[in-house]
């Protein structure tokens, strides 16, 4: 993979008329909207993408997963409602489009990916060097990190047939005075077309599950993939 390694006043441009049009779409959360406006998004795909990288859509990384769609991970990024310093789990590292945005806003970034390639392509991702902030792991997002549990936040980037059980044990619990639980967003269903969901962990085990729009990611996968 080549990428590219300049930021122009080109790219610039074209990143703050994406970012303008995902505020246009219904994204208002300022944090979520400057930290977009901040990431260089071509930064994460191959030179080829240059010209369209600021389109909001998905695009190719290679082992038939994406990029998610801008707009997508706007929404999930706002849903989360991500605070600096907290510890939030990402499930699916991909490109570390999403993870830099993560970092970008503060968080103690923990990200799994299922597979080898992706994950060894980001450790060749000189620009990640920028974010000590985020910790890579190859692993199966469905056992999460119990050594670094419990996460304020989860976020899982994959379609999800069903709510991992390991990753709500793995949100931090609701306070005693009964301050919320952590949270966790993932888009559930196991067909074509997903439902955005919220998930709060609240006091003595139980949760509250908000639905949101519906969106279509690549699936969630059990097991490592070498
Ligand atoms: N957050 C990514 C989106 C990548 S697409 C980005 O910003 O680019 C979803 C990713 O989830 C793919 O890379 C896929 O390999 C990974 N994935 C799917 N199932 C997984 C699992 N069980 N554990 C970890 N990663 C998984």
């Amino acid at each position: 993979m080549s990428r590219p390694t300049e930021d122009t006043y080109r790219h610039k441009g074209l990143r703050k008329k994406l970012v303008q049009g995902i505020q246009a779409k219904g994204i208002s959360d300022d944090r979520v909207l400057d930290a977009l406006l901040e990431v260089p998004r071509h930064f994460f795909l191959d030179s080829a993408f240059d010209e369209v990288a600021y389109e909001d859509r998905a695009f190719p990384i290679g082992e038939g997963q994406t990029i998610s769609q801008p707009y997508t991970v706007a929404y999930q990024t706002q849903l989360l409602e991500v605070l600096p310093f907290m510890k939030v789990l990402e499930i699916g590292t991909g490109s570390a489009y999403q993870a830099v945005i993560l970092a970008e806003m503060g968080a103690q970034v923990y990200t799994i990916e299922r597979q080898k390639k992706l994950f060894d392509a980001n450790k060749k991702f000189d620009f990640l060097k920028k974010y000590p902030s985020i910790k890579f792991f190859y692993g199966d997002g469905y056992e999460g990190l119990p050594t670094y549990a419990p996460f304020d936040r989860v976020l899982i980037t994959a379609a999800a047939p069903e709510t991992p059980p390991k990753l709500i044990e793995q949100l931090k619990p609701a306070s005693p005075e009964g301050g919320p639980g952590g949270m966790m967003v993932l888009p559930l269903g196991a067909g074509e077309i997903q439902q955005m969901r919220r998930i709060t962990k609240l006091e003595n085990g139980a949760i509250k599950e908000e639905v949101f729009d519906n969106f279509s990611f690549v699936p969630m996968v059990g097991g490592k993939e070498s």
